[in-house]
């Protein structure tokens, strides 16, 4: 096992091989970026290769004890630590500390979710990087860095995961998963570079029904019709949704579909063709091009202020089904 078995991020693959080489790596390492973006599956194969003792600096040699226990759950030399619950606490850490120090040797404690930590168990971690027992490394995961105390960040040594390309998204769905390359194209719009988020999607057996669940949606507001009161209460119903974001994103994109097949045609450029053709008649290119604007300042509005949900979405819908029907040809 090696970096290389883990998808993009050249640059980070290049960085760490060569800090492992050189015998550069810090006992505090900070991986970051945003949840789905494969922090974990990094930190996890850092923590492989600075455990190995099979002798190879920048590789897991896959033979060692170390590194057969990483099969399994992973060696008693790996800690890992994640929140329980809202904060990730002092108690956490002081149950291992001791064991750090008595112990000794290669050790990794792998923290997820490090910004959740309360300022204790911050303070408890800033003293064991000021005087780290040898052999002991910290790798850090964060989604919000900056978050976390100047004190700890200037003690890491940090690398930032960067979106991966369609391409590598593709490549991740169909050679790894073995996805057929119509689903791997779709999928490969909806994560936005996440890895994480890709295989989740790849994985949830519910997929096509939420694509088709929000398709009926548009194409119910494209017709028009519906009385106030039944958009009411279908905006009530989206406000209790906790994939709320995602559903409007697939609306989008049922939209984006509709829109490139009214303008050019293009299937190959369609996340789902058979549905993108019921738009024919359906709505016009001025009609769908509002209803995703709306959509996309819904989304921007719902996920960065804490809005009224419910509020916010009656009021889409309603502007959306009036778009459609003042844009009618
Ligand atoms: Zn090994």
């Amino acid at each position: 096992m090696s970096f290389s078995e883990l998808y993009g991020q050249d640059g980070l693959r290049r960085a760490l091989t060569g800090k492992l080489a050189a015998g550069t790596v810090s006992h505090a390492v900070l991986f970051c970026g945003p949840p789905g973006s494969g922090k974990k599956s990094w930190g996890l194969a850092l923590a492989r290769i600075l455990l190995c003792t099979g002798g190879e600096p920048a590789v897991a040699c896959g033979n060692c004890w170390s590194c057969r226990q990483f099969q399994a759950d992973g060696p008693p030399t790996l800690f890992r630590l994640k929140p329980q619950g809202r904060h990730l606490g002092i108690d956490q850490l002081r149950r291992l500390r001791s064991r750090f120090y008595l112990e000794g040797g290669r050790q990794v404690c792998l923290i997820e979710e490090a910004e959740l930590m309360t300022a204790a168990a911050c303070a408890s971690l800033l003293k064991i990087l000021e005087e780290p027992p040898p052999g002991l490394h910290f790798i850090l995961l964060a989604g919000r860095p900056q978050q976390l105390p100047a004190t700890i960040l200037s003690r890491c040594q940090r690398f930032t995961l960067h979106p991966l390309s369609s391409a590598e998204i593709l490549e991740l769905l169909m050679n790894k998963e073995g996805l057929s390359a119509e689903k791997a194209q779709l999928l490969s719009r909806l994560c936005k570079g996440l890895p994480g988020l890709a295989l989740q999607l790849a994985g949830d057996q519910s997929f096509e029904e939420q694509l088709a669940g929000a398709a009926e949606i548009a194409f119910k507001l494209a017709a028009g019709g519906s009385p106030a009161h039944e958009l009411l209460s279908l905006a009530d119903a989206m406000a209790e949704r906790e994939d709320l974001l995602f559903h409007l994103e697939l609306i989008y994109l049922v939209c984006r579909d509709g829109l490139i097949f009214l303008l050019c045609g293009d299937e190959s450029l369609l996340i789902n063709p058979a549905q993108a053709r019921c738009w024919a008649g359906a709505a016009s290119p001025a009609g769908l091009e509002r209803g995703m604007d709306l959509i996309q300042k819904a989304v921007q509005e719902l996920g960065a202020t804490n809005v009224n949900r419910r509020l916010a979405l009656e009021g889409l819908l309603l502007q959306l089904q009036r778009g459609f029907v003042l844009c009618r040809k």
